[in-house]
């Protein structure tokens, strides 16, 4: 499905192409190849970051007052393609797709003023601190607690799961500022912490394919100034809940599934299996997924275009299927792969060095990211959890 694309658009997407042959560089495109994390390794995604902040394309969904590019659908549309196409390292979600939307409408002016240009900037990178040892899928639960003291808060309690809090500066947290209550929502207030606070350790958890992303991470008395709480005290569960449907709704993912199925067609057809009929038929099965994906995605950016937020149906419906194809890819790449799937690469990160196991670029990273990709179905809230929500919004 491709949005009809007027004279204008044609000149935007020569203006983006010539952008990306100039600033994209190759060990770039080769960094986000052998990636096996949703995310980019952290040094490769700031170089980039960088590179689009110096042309002010660093924050598409942003409005323009608050440093965005205030393009509409069709240019959002054509900006990810052309991104995934030509391979460029994903931005981290955290700051720009996370924190920033939820500052832009909850936040105070001082913090909009002071955060969201250090967001753009890449100054402050950002990790989510919303998963407890308990505290998951039923996140309202949670227990670390903030207890009042003049104009701080002192912070107590633990996070877990905590993507790149190891390069993180700043966490947006959930923590429990009220009595226990019979309602648990009730009593939950949303603090943007410093990661350099005297009482923070960070943990790391290494995962089963081998990579260090996330992280528990510990608070021992840690001072976090009242000023630094996004809305009223007692109003984070509102707060948080916004914030999810852009973590689940807010991005376009099919460009980069077809890019990715596109990479393993041609692999298949370098290692002469494109006539297996299973093979055929369940890479288009696939294709037909990110097709649907795509469609329901253009029609989500729609709605965001005239100021609505995605939405907690439609953000759990693209989270569900989005995790559930990036997986079926990840799963035929291993299949592609045969026998060579046995080579297990030790190196991390992958770009850094030549291959251990003697595979190519395009084979090298493909275990590993099937591994990786197990997560993909619990991070941001599990399949089944999604699959409630769904259910609870269509059945009542
Ligand atoms: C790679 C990775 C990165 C992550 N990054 C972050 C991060 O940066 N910040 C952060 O805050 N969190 C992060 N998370 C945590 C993630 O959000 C949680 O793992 C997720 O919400 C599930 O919670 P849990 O692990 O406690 O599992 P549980 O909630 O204990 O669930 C265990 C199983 O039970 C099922 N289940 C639970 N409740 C129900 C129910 N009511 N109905 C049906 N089935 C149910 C779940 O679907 C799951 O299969 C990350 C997780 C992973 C794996």
């Amino acid at each position: 499905m491709t949005p009809i694309l007027d004279a204008d658009d044609l000149a935007f997407r020569d203006e983006v192409r010539a952008f990306l042959r100039e600033r994209l560089t190759p060990d770039l495109v080769r960094a986000t190849r052998l990636n096996t994390s949703v995310f980019s390794e952290h040094d490769v995604c700031m170089r980039w970051h960088r590179a689009l902040h110096a042309r002010g394309w660093v924050a598409p969904a942003w409005p323009v007052e608050h440093g965005g590019t205030g393009w509409p659908l069709v240019r959002r549309w054509i900006w990810e393609t052309e991104l995934s196409r030509a391979g460029a390292p994903p931005l981290s979600p955290m700051g720009l797709r996370m924190a920033g939307p939820v500052i832009m409408r909850f936040g105070t002016a001082e913090q909009r003023a002071h955060y969201l240009p250090r967001m753009l900037s890449g100054e402050d990178t950002w990790c989510q601190g919303y998963s407890e040892p308990g505290s998951g899928s039923d996140l309202a639960s949670l227990s670390t607690r903030a207890v009042r003291d003049g104009d701080h808060y002192v912070v107590d309690g633990t996070k877990i799961w905590t993507t790149h809090a190891h390069h993180a500066n700043r966490m947006f947290a959930l923590v429990r500022t009220g009595a226990d209550s019979a309602r648990r929502q009730d009593g939950i207030s949303f603090l943007l912490i410093d990661m350099a606070s005297p009482g923070i350790t960070v943990r790391p958890i290494r995962s089963a394919s081998g990579d260090h992303e996330v992280n528990q991470v510990f608070f021992d008395g840690v001072r976090v100034p009242v000023a630094d709480r996004v809305g009223d005290e007692g109003q984070g569960w509102t707060v948080a809940k916004y914030l999810l449907e852009f973590e689940r709704g807010g991005a376009i993912a099919a460009a980069r599934l077809r890019a990715a199925l596109e990479r393993l067609v041609a692999l298949a057809e370098r290692r002469g299996l494109l006539e297996d009929p299973d093979l055929a038929l369940a890479m288009s099965a696939v294709e037909v997924d990110v097709d649907a994906l795509e469609a329901t995605e253009l029609r989500v950016m729609a709605t965001m275009q005239v100021g609505q937020n995605p939405g907690g149906l439609v953000s759990s419906m693209l989270k569900l299927r989005w995790s559930e194809i990036q997986q079926s890819i990840t799963r035929l790449g291993v299949r592609l792969l045969g026998a060579d799937a046995l080579a297990w690469e030790t190196g991390r990160p992958m770009h850094d060095g030549a291959s251990a196991a003697g595979l190519d670029d395009e084979a090298r990273p493909l275990v590993a990211q099937y591994l990786n990709a197990r997560a993909y179905t619990i991070f941001g809230g599990s399949s089944e959890i999604q699959r409630e929500i769904v259910a609870r919004e269509v059945l009542g």
